[in-house]
């Protein structure tokens, strides 16, 4: 056979944390916490499992859930979204994003997004016969958007731009301003806006999360991808979900019905009971913000340079003044030699343009991060 992805290999994230468990090896890498999730949220759901909730969900999820997320929407940022049409479970981001590229990409069609990027769009793109047109964020510019180049590269093709805040994987966050950037350029066009916001709860230094749907123009063509797997300790447990103007979820659902159908019933229950109090995810920004100061803190004084991570619970560092390996290089022998696991973000660039910079997930015990800054410090 003829594969529909040739040049696609094995997830990073897979790769590393693979490298990192037969080298025993601490993992900062693929990102996920060391810690577990609240036993309240465990036990909520193991309620909902002795208490019925084990057949089929509405294929667009839970209604009690659907509710919950839409109260959440309306508190945070002051929007409806419509819980009979506009808000779907999905399993994780993952499959939202998924699903959203194959319901609306054609072969020809052009996606625009920033890289570096997290790893599932381009195949996700690809595998639909459309054309990635990715644009090349520096380093040496803390990875901020340039809104010319941006509409340079628009015209007549192109079908979705999809944006990530905060972004995996450096951490940056997007302005008010870039976002009345996107909302004016994609004006008067039928481009679509994919807005990856999984770390919408992560955000840092007084900072506050600029999501789509707080931009009518945007939200009118965007589908804002949300996951509680990130919020709530639990990447295992695949569970997310997207909002969308009635329209285009109609065309969503049409996929997501063939595609999963509908997600694990009692864990949309679980969850719809623990968002009953707002403090589980209002309290994450100041919860990793300590990670984040605490790992930066212990690491001062080591040879990597840094600005500290906006949002998200990774942070990349730059190694320049340590070697001139290139970065998977670099990230092989750190796992290997020194017991540290990280990701290159080379892999996530446009032809491999390799940064000299590392990401380190700090979604981790604080005595994990101290024995990692310990391995970091040494270097
Ligand atoms: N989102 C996670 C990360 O960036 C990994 C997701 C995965 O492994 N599929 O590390």
């Amino acid at each position: 056979f003829k594969s529909k992805l040739p040049n696609v290999g094995t997830t990073i994230f897979s790769v590393m944390s693979a490298l990192a468990t037969k080298h025993n090896a601490i993992n900062l890498s693929q990102g996920f916490p060391d810690f577990d999730s609240d036993q309240k949220l465990i036990d909520l759901v193991s309620r909902a499992m002795n208490s019925g909730y084990n057949h089929y969900a509405p294929m667009l999820g839970n209604l009690e859930l659907r509710e919950a997320i839409s109260k959440k929407i309306d508190a945070l940022y002051g929007t409806t979204y419509h819980t009979e049409n506009e808000i779907t479970v999905t399993a994780g981001a993952t499959q939202a994003i998924f699903t959203i590229i194959s319901t609306f990409i054609k072969p020809g069609d052009e996606v625009i997004f920033f890289k570096p990027a997290y790893d599932s769009y381009q195949p996700n793109v690809e595998l639909n016969g459309g054309v990635i047109v990715p644009i090349q964020l520096q380093a040496s510019n803390n990875f901020k958007v340039d809104w010319h180049e941006v509409k340079a590269k628009i015209n007549s093709q192109t079908k979705m731009i999809i944006i990530n805040t905060p972004h995996n994987p450096t951490g940056t966050v997007f302005s008010k301003d870039d976002m009345l950037q996107l909302e004016n350029l994609t004006k008067n066009t039928n481009i679509m806006v994919l807005s990856d916001e999984v770390y919408e709860h992560m955000i840092y230094d007084g900072a506050s999360h600029q999501s789509a749907c707080l931009f009518p123009g945007l939200k009118a063509r965007s589908f804002v991808v949300a996951s509680f797997c990130k919020t709530f300790h639990n990447t295992g447990w695949r569970i997310g979900y997207c909002c969308a103007p009635k329209e285009l979820m109609q065309e969503f659902v049409k996929v997501h019905q063939f595609n999963v159908f509908c997600i694990h019933h009692p864990t949309q229950k679980g969850i719809a009971d623990y968002m009953q109090e707002p403090k589980h995810y209002l309290e994450l920004s100041g919860f990793y913000q300590e990670k984040r100061n605490l790992f930066l803190n212990l690491i001062k004084d080591s040879k990597f340079k840094f600005t500290a991570s906006k949002g998200t619970y990774f942070q990349v560092l730059d190694y320049s003044g340590i070697t001139q390996e290139y970065d998977v290089d670099f990230a092989k022998r750190l796992t290997i030699e020194s017991g540290i696991a990280s990701i290159p973000l080379s892999v996530f660039n446009s032809n491999n343009l390799d940064n000299k910079v590392l990401r380190f997930c700090f979604a981790k015990k604080d005595d994990t991060l101290k024995r990692a800054a310990d391995v970091l410090n040494g270097i």
